[in-house]
C-alpha cells in the first residue's frame, strides 16, 4: 500500500522513542532485512537467518523519524565488526576535528575530553598526541581493547544516566564531551541525552555529529536506514530533545561526512558563556521552510526510493545482458540495506571487497555475496565496480584508479545510479 497510511499493527513499542506519541505514519517501508553487521561465515551458509522489518515511521508530534527497536543493542553492538581506523578519510576527519576543538576551546593538560562510542580510539588518539587527557566510553569490548592498546583509557559500557553518574564520580566531568555517529544508534534517546546532561562539566561543550535527515531526504539516502540506526535526525528535533533535558544547541556546522552530516554544539541551558549563534537559528528556519514540520513532505520520500531501486536494477540488468562483469566495493551497513531491498545477489554482483580483515572471507547478510580482499579486483579485472559506501567514493576511486588500465568504471548507486567518468 502506498501513501504512508500503514498502521503500526498494535505493536506495544509503536510509540515515539522521544515524546511517546503513537506512531502511525510511514516514512519508508524497506521490507525485511537481516542485521547489517551479521556477516555470514562459510560454515553458516546453510543456516537460517533472522530478518526483521525495516520500516521507518515519522512522529507527527516531534517529527522524529525512527525505527522500532526490533533488536536490542546488546545483540547489535557487543561484538561490533566496525573498526573506524580502517577508513583513511575518517581518521583524517577525526584529526582535523581534534585540532579545531583544541584551538577553539583552548584545551590543554588540565582539560578533560570524553568520547561516547569511542570505537578503537581513532579520534581520541589525536587529543592524546597533543597532551590533552581523555577517556573513551565504548560498549563493544573487542574494539575498546584496540583503543586501550593505543593508550586510550576506555570504559566498556553502554552510555546512559547510570554510566554518566559512575564515570563522573570515578573520572570527573569533561570540558568537552563528544559523540559522533552515536545519537542515531541509541534506542533510549532520553536516557542517553539525560546522561550527557549529568556528565558535562559546568561551562563545558558537547559536540555530536550525525547524518542530517534533510540530506537523507534530498539525496535518496534510503540505504542509511538500517536496524542499527534507530533515529533519523533533523536539527529541529534534536534541539527539542536537548531542551527537554536542560541542554541548549548554540551552534551547528554542516559537514560532508556520511553524505551530509550536522555537527551540533551544545551546552547547559543557562550557560551564558555560549550565546546561540546565527547558524543555529538559520538552520532551524531552513528546515521549517523545507517542510520538515509538515507530514506531506515526509510522505513524498517512499516514491523516490522506489524509483532509485528501479533505476539501479535497470542498470544491472543491462550490464549483465551485455556480458559485463560487475563487482562491489565495500561491505558497509548501508550496502546491506541496498542489496537486500533491491534483491541484488551474486546474479548481479560476482563478489564485493573490503579492507577490513574482519569481513574478508565472510558473506554479506541475506544476500550471501562473498567479501574478498581488495586485491581480487586487480586479478579479475571487472567492467564495473559498484561503490557501496558511496560516501567514501572519492577515497575509493583514488585507491583503485588502476581499474582504468583495463577500461573498468566506477558506479555509485545513490542518489540515482551513475557511472563515474
Ligand atoms: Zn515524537
Amino acid at each position: 500500500m502506498d501513501g504512508g497510511e500503514k498502521i503500526a499493527g498494535g505493536s506495544p513499542q509503536a510509540a515515539c522513542r522521544f515524546c511517546k506519541a503513537p506512531l502511525s505514519k510511514t516514512f519508508v517501508d524497506l521490507g525485511m532485512s537481516p542485521l547489517c553487521q551479521t556477516h555470514i561465515e562459510p560454515h553458516e551458509l546453510n543456516h537460517m537467518e533472522r530478518f526483521y522489518p525495516l520500516h521507518a515511521w515519522v512522529c507527527e508530534a516531534c517529527w522524529l523519524v525512527q525505527l522500532e527497536e526490533y533488536v536490542s543493542p546488546d545483540q547489535i553492538f557487543s561484538d561490533y565488526a566496525y573498526f573506524s581506523s580502517y577508513s583513511d578519510s575518517w581518521v583524517e576527519h577525526a584529526r582535523r576535528y581534534a585540532e579545531k576543538m583544541i584551538d577553539k576551546l583552548g584545551l590543554g593538560g588540565q582539560s578533560l575530553v570524553m568520547e561516547i562510542a569511542s570505537n578503537d580510539g581513532y579520534l581520541l588518539q589525536h587529543f592524546k598526541a597533543r597532551g590533552v587527557p581523555c577517556r573513551g566510553i565504548e560498549p563493544a569490548a573487542n574494539v575498546a581493547e584496540a583503543a586501550v592498546a593505543k593508550g586510550i583509557p576506555t570504559t566498556v559500557k553502554f552510555f546512559g544516566c547510570q554510566t554518566a553518574k559512575e564515570v563522573a564520580r570515578e573520572f570527573g566531568q569533561p570540558n568537552l564531551l563528544l559523540g559522533n555517529n552515536v545519537l542515531a544508534h541509541v534506542p533510549d534517546i532520553n536516557d542517553f541525552v539525560g546522561g550527557m546532561k549529568i556528565l558535562l562539566n559546568q561551562g563545558g561543550v558537547i559536540t555530536m555529529e550525525f547524518p542530517h535527515l534533510l540530506k537523507l531526504m534530498d539525496e535518496n539516502q534510503f540505504d542509511t536506514i538500517y536496524h542499527e540506526h534507530f533515529s533519523y535526525l533533523s536539527f529541529g528535533t534534536v534541539e527539542k530533545i536537548f531542551a527537554h533535558h536542560g541542554l541548549r544547541l548554540f551552534d551547528v556546522e554542516q559537514i560532508p561526512t556520511h553524505g551530509g552530516s550536522l555537527r551540533i554544539y551544545g551546552c547547559h541551558m543557562d550557560d551564558a558563556t555560549h550565546p546561540t549563534q546565527p547558524a543555529a537559528v538559520a538552520l532551524r528556519n531552513l528546515e521549517i521552510e523545507r517542510g520538515l514540520q509538515n507530514l506531506a513532505e515526509y510522505q513524498k520520500f517512499e516514491a523516490r526510493v522506489k524509483d532509485t531501486k528501479r533505476r539501479l536494477l535497470r542498470f544491472l540488468v543491462e550490464a549483465r545482458e551485455q556480458g559485463k562483469s560487475v563487482v562491489g566495493y565495500g561491505a558497509p551497513g548501508k550496502g546491506n540495506t541496498l542489496l537486500n531491498y533491491c534483491g541484488i545477489r551474486t546474479d548481479f554482483l560476482d563478489y564485493t571487497v573490503d579492507r577490513s580483515p574482519h569481513k574478508q572471507g565472510r558473506y554479506t547478510p541475506g544476500t550471501h555475496i562473498p567479501i574478498l580482499d581488495p586485491s581480487r579486483i586487480r586479478e579479475t579485472k571487472p567492467d564495473y565496480v559498484l561503490i557501496l559506501p558511496w560516501n567514501l567514493a572519492k577515497e575509493i576511486t583514488t585507491q583503485c584508479s588502476f581499474i582504468r588500465e583495463w577500461g573498468g568504471k566506477f558506479v555509485v548507486p545513490i542518489p540515482a545510479v551513475r557511472v563515474l567518468d
